[in-house]
C-alpha cells in the first residue's frame, strides 16, 4: 500500500473519507439536476403588471404622444431613473442592446476608416455595430478575466483607431483602470458595452459611469428584462443629442431638446429605435427590482465562493474587482482542456451542471468574419487597403481560444436557496479533488 492509499484507509477507517463522486460509484450530491433560470422574469409580479395595464387602460403605447393632453410617461421615467442608477447624466431608452451600439456609433462617428478595437471573445454586436457603421473590427486577446487584456491593446493602435471597447462580460467588470489611460494617451475614446453585466460595479462606479458612451440590453438573458430593449448612457450632451437624433431619424423631440438644453446639431439621416411604452413601463418595474436583484446573485455567488475557497490548488477566473462583480457565475480554472472536461463530465453525475465560459463567441474564427462576408460587396469595412489587409482567424487569438479551453462553474441563480447553494458546494468539493 502506497502512502496515499494508507492514509486514505486511515481517513475512511475514521469515517471521515470525502464522499465517493457519483462518476465513481457514488451517490449524486442531487437526485435532479439543478437549473438556473432567467433572473429578470422571476422577479416579475402586480408592478410590471400594473404599468402595463396602465399603458392597456389608456391606450397609450407610443412614448412621444397619444390619447390624452399630457405625454405618455413610462420610457421617459424609465431614461430618468436609469441615468440617475448608473450615475450619468444622460440616458437614452433603445429596442435593443444592438441597437443600442448602433446608436453609440453613430453619436462617435465610426464611420469608413476607422477602427475600433475589440475583445475577440463578446457577443456578436459588439462587432456587427462597428462593421455596420462602416468602420473595421480589430480584436484584442482577452485575459483571465475573459475579458479583454488591457497588455493587448496598445500595439494595436493606429493613426485610425478612435474606440476602445470595454465590454464587461459574463457579470465581472473590465479593468478599466488599465484601459482608460491608454485611450486618453493615444486621444482614442472608450465604449463600454454593459450587456452581459447590468447593475454591476468597477470599484465602487456603476458600470457604464466610467467610458464616454456606454451600453445596455435589457434581453432575456441580461439582468433585468422587458425580453428586449437596450439603453444608451453619457456624460456628453452632444453625443447625446447624437445619439436621441439617430434613434429617431436625425430629429430630436420636446423631452430630450429640453434635456440638453439648446441642440447644436442638424437633422441627419438616422433609424427608428425607439422603445415602445409597454417595454417601458416593465423595464422601470424591473429597475427598481435591478439592486435587489443583484445582491440577491452576488450573496449566492459570494456563499460559493466561501465554501469552495480553501479547496487545495483551487483557482478562479480573474476579477479585478471582486466586489463589484455580478456573480454571474463562479469559473474554477484548469490547466487542461482534459481536466476541465473531466471536471463538467462528473459535476454532471452529481446532477450539479457546470458550463464554459459562455454567452459570447470567438469572433476572429467565425466564418462571416474570416471571409469578411456583408450585404453588399462593396461595404466600405473590407474594400480598403488596410480591410483587405486585415488577417482574422484562430492564429490572431490563440490565448483566448487556450483560455476559453481551460475554465468552467456553475451558473448563479438569484433565487437559489442555502439548500441548492450548498448542493454546488458540496458537489465541487467531491469532484474537483478527482480532478487535478
Ligand atoms: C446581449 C449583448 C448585446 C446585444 O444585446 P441585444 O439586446 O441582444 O441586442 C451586446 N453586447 C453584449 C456583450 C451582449 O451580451
Amino acid at each position: 500500500m502506497d502512502r496515499r492509499k494508507f492514509v486514505g484507509a486511515i481517513a475512511a477507517a475514521a469515517g471521515s473519507a470525502a464522499p465517493l463522486p457519483a462518476a465513481q460509484g457514488g451517490k449524486p450530491v442531487r437526485e435532479k439536476p439543478l437549473n438556473a433560470d432567467y433572473w429578470g422574469p422571476q422577479y416579475y409580479d402586480q408592478q410590471e403588471r400594473q404599468h402595463l395595464n396602465e399603458v392597456l387602460d389608456t391606450g397609450r403605447p407610443f412614448r412621444w404622444y397619444g390619447r390624452g393632453s399630457q405625454p405618455p410617461m413610462k420610457v421617459a421615467t424609465f431614461e430618468k431613473e436609469f441615468a440617475a442608477r448608473m450615475n450619468t447624466k444622460y440616458a437614452l431608452a433603445v429596442t435593443s442592446g444592438t441597437a443600442a451600439l448602433e446608436t453609440a456609433m453613430a453619436a462617435l462617428q465610426i464611420g469608413p476608416g476607422d477602427e475600433v478595437i475589440i475583445p475577440a471573445w463578446t457577443w456578436h454586436s459588439s462587432a456587427t455595430a462597428v462593421v455596420r457603421a462602416g468602420g473595421l473590427p480589430v480584436f484584442a486577446e482577452i485575459d483571465e478575466s475573459f475579458n479583454i487584456d488591457p497588455k493587448d491593446i496598445e500595439h494595436r493602435i493606429t493613426p485610425k483607431t478612435k474606440l476602445i471597447m470595454a465590454v464587461h462580460l459574463q457579470g465581472c467588470p473590465a479593468d478599466m483602470d488599465a484601459i482608460l489611460p491608454i485611450a486618453r494617451k493615444h486621444g482614442i475614446k472608450v465604449l463600454e458595452d454593459c450587456a452581459q453585466s447590468v447593475g454591476g460595479s468597477y470599484k465602487g462606479k456603476p458600470l457604464g459611469s466610467m467610458g464616454d458612451i456606454s451600453i445596455y440590453s435589457h434581453q432575456l438573458n441580461k439582468t433585468i428584462t422587458a425580453g428586449e430593449g437596450g439603453a444608451v448612457v453619457t456624460n456628453d450632451p452632444v453625443l447625446f443629442e447624437r445619439a436621441s437624433r439617430f434613434h429617431d431619424l436625425g430629429s430630436i423631440r420636446g423631452l430630450h431638446g429640453g434635456i440638453v438644453g439648446k441642440p447644436v446639431l442638424d437633422v441627419f439621416v438616422g433609424a427608428n429605435y425607439r422603445m415602445s411604452e409597454f417595454t417601458g413601463g416593465v423595464m422601470l418595474a424591473q429597475l427598481r427590482k435591478l439592486d435587489r436583484i443583484v445582491g440577491d446573485v452576488r450573496s449566492n455567488a459570494r456563499r460559493v465562493y466561501d465554501g469552495i475557497r480553501d479547496l487545495s490548488g483551487i483557482r478562479f477566473r480573474h476579477l479585478p474587482d471582486p466586489a463589484g462583480d455580478l456573480g454571474t457565475a463562479v469559473f474554477i480554472r484548469f490547466n487542461t482542456k482534459q481536466q476541465r472536461e473531466k471536471f463538467q463530465s462528473m459535476m454532471r453525475a452529481e446532477n450539479v451542471p457546470v458550463a464554459p465560459p459562455g454567452g459570447s463567441v470567438v469572433m476572429p474564427v467565425l466564418p462571416y468574419i474570416v471571409n469578411k462576408v456583408t450585404v453588399h460587396p462593396d461595404w466600405p469595412t473590407w474594400t480598403s487597403p488596410r480591410g483587405k489587409s486585415i488577417k482574422y482567424g484562430p492564429a490572431t487569438c490563440p490565448r483566448t481560444l487556450d483560455i476559453l479551453d481551460r475554465f468552467a462553474g456553475p451558473a448563479i441563480d438569484p433565487k437559489y436557496t442555502t439548500r441548492e447553494t450548498d448542493d454546488i458546494i458540496a458537489a465541487i468539493r467531491k469532484v474537483y479533488p478527482a480532478v487535478v
